[in-house]
């Protein structure tokens, strides 16, 4: 068995924000069946509070970067889970990353740093008991973990190390004056260590440490090479190109499956499709829109601009106007909750917004609604795609990102062959989305044609069985004698 730890901000049901968390909670179940043992480590959030309750306390820090702190053993579902009990940085109320108001805590440098550090002690041997073959640290806050193995090591420093990159935009930058309260030597703020265009960079830090660099799609991976994508890393990922590698995220069949999913008034298969009509008429009440069998859109989203959402607020009224309705769960830029706010404010009965986080409404959306916008301007992966497909609700998607890898465009030749799975477009323009919204209500007008894709897209294969397997296969290959 390969012994694994898995080091993230959030996992999936304890803590969430994005499809990081949904990844992260369905890793262990997708790599038991290729011999890897995954240990999750997460920060204590009051979140938490109720899994760490009775849990056994294996190491005690009296100064963690400056703080207090405990790591603590207990489960996550059947899995093994360690926390980072430091209330000091992670006992207060809010987000994981900032107050309710959506301001970035002004210690998230403390916080995650200190997180990153205690994962490098429990890979290397700091922590007695516990020994790990390979760190697996995702996105920006666990990223300076590499880091810490390399510049501080410990007494058996052996891990292998991995950085996931689930957004490139989001990097933890901070400035010089940090340096200093990281506990690292001198030598560390280096071209190729943590130092980041004059300040210090985690994600950077941990990218070039990492003895291997995933992201989440291969169209991604190649993105991230270039300029528009790259966020000014674009130089180190073509650097360590040979060490990156593109692995698409599954989906967890126990939490998104339409034919058990407990949050659909009715549950189906691909062969009970209209049984999806109670489900729409459950959105239709939710989301105070009319009662009708015509096209329904539905958007999951941040509400950012990263997501397209105000190209989107643009098309609202040509999608009104060709007969679509719209029921949109989401939060975000207060400026764009307020454009879609005010276009359900216009288009009573036609658009319906509910803003907010809600887990069991985002499971009723996918359950029925006709299809799911998501025009992003880049997008690592993508979740809502993956469910809308295996809830047959039909993707509607910008070609970029793990959105050009999953989603099969709804061409004449992809539909002679039987193969097409929704619709893309390309480039996030009032244009690109306005013909891509008619292509859609055009293939909806023939229900044979929109039934074909429904059961192509239930029918696509995103569990993690392939995926669990690239991700053990790199484990082992940096476990080979070199
Ligand atoms: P990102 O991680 O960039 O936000 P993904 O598509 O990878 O985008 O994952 C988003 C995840 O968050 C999905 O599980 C989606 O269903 C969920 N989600 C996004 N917004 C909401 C919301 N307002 N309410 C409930 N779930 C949401």
């Amino acid at each position: 068995m390969m012994r694994v730890l898995s080091v993230a901000s959030e996992a999936y049901p304890l803590i969430k924000t994005g499809g990081l968390a949904d990844v992260v909670g369905a890793l262990p179940a997708a790599l038991a069946p290729h011999n890897v043992a995954l240990t999750t480590f997460l920060p204590g959030y009051p979140a938490l509070a109720a899994v760490t309750k009775r849990a056994k306390v294996v190491h005690r820090y009296t100064d963690l970067l400056g703080t207090e702190a405990r790591i603590l053993k207990t489960k996550i579902g059947d899995h093994p889970l360690l926390v980072l009990d430091a209330p000091a940085l992670f006992a207060r109320g809010g987000g994981p990353y900032g107050d309710a108001t959506g301001a970035d805590w002004p210690d998230n440098w403390r916080r995650f740093a200190a997180f990153s550090r205690a994962a490098a002690d429990l890979a290397s041997g700091t922590v007695p008991g516990y020994a790990f073959d390979i760190l697996h640290a995702h996105d920006w806050q666990a990223a300076m973990a590499p880091a810490y193995l390399r510049y501080a090591p410990g007494p058996a420093n052996a891990a292998k190390t991995v950085v996931t990159i689930h957004n490139i935009a989001f990097q933890g930058r901070y400035g010089y004056d940090i340096f200093a309260d990281l506990a690292l030597p001198d030598i560390a703020f280096a071209l190729d260590g943590v130092e980041y265009y004059g300040g210090v960079g985690y994600l950077k830090a941990g990218l070039e440490a990492a003895d291997a660099i995933t992201t989440v799609s291969p169209t991604y991976a190649a993105e991230i090479r270039r300029a528009e994508f790259g966020m000014g890393l674009e130089g180190l990922i073509n650097d360590r190109a040979n060490r990156v590698t593109g692995i698409v995220n599954g989906i967890d069949p126990a939490v998104w499956n339409p034919e058990t999913d407990a949050a659909l008034p009715a549950r189906y298969t691909a062969r009970t499709l209209a049984r999806r009509r109670t489900n729409k008429r459950a959105i239709e009440t939710l989301f105070g829109l009319d009662t009708e069998d015509g096209p329904l859109f539905t958007v999951v989203s941040r509400l950012t601009g990263q997501k397209g959402m105000d190209v989107l607020a643009g098309a609202l009224d040509e999608l009104v106007a060709l007969g679509g309705r719209l029921a949109l769960l989401g939060s975000g830029d207060t400026d764009l909750e307020r454009a879609f706010l005010d276009a359900a404010e216009r288009h009573p009965g036609r658009i319906g917004v509910r803003i907010g986080y809600d887990e069991p409404v985002s499971h009723l959306l996918q359950g029925g609604a006709d299809a799911i916008l998501i025009p992003s301007r880049f997008e690592p992966c993508g979740l809502t795609q993956l469910y809308g497909l295996a809830y047959g609700c039909i993707p509607v998607v910008a070609r970029t990102g793990g959105l050009a890898d999953t989603v099969i465009d709804a061409n004449e030749a992809a539909i002679a062959a039987g193969v097409a799975t929704g619709i893309q477009h390309d480039g996030v323009t009032p244009e690109a989305l306005s013909h891509a919204l008619r292509r859609t209500l055009a293939l909806y007008a023939r229900p044979d044609r929109w039934a074909m894709l429904q059961r192509n897209a239930m029918r696509a294969d995103f569990s993690w069985d392939e995926s669990g397997r690239r991700y053990a296969n790199l484990y082992s290959s940096l476990l080979e004698p070199a």
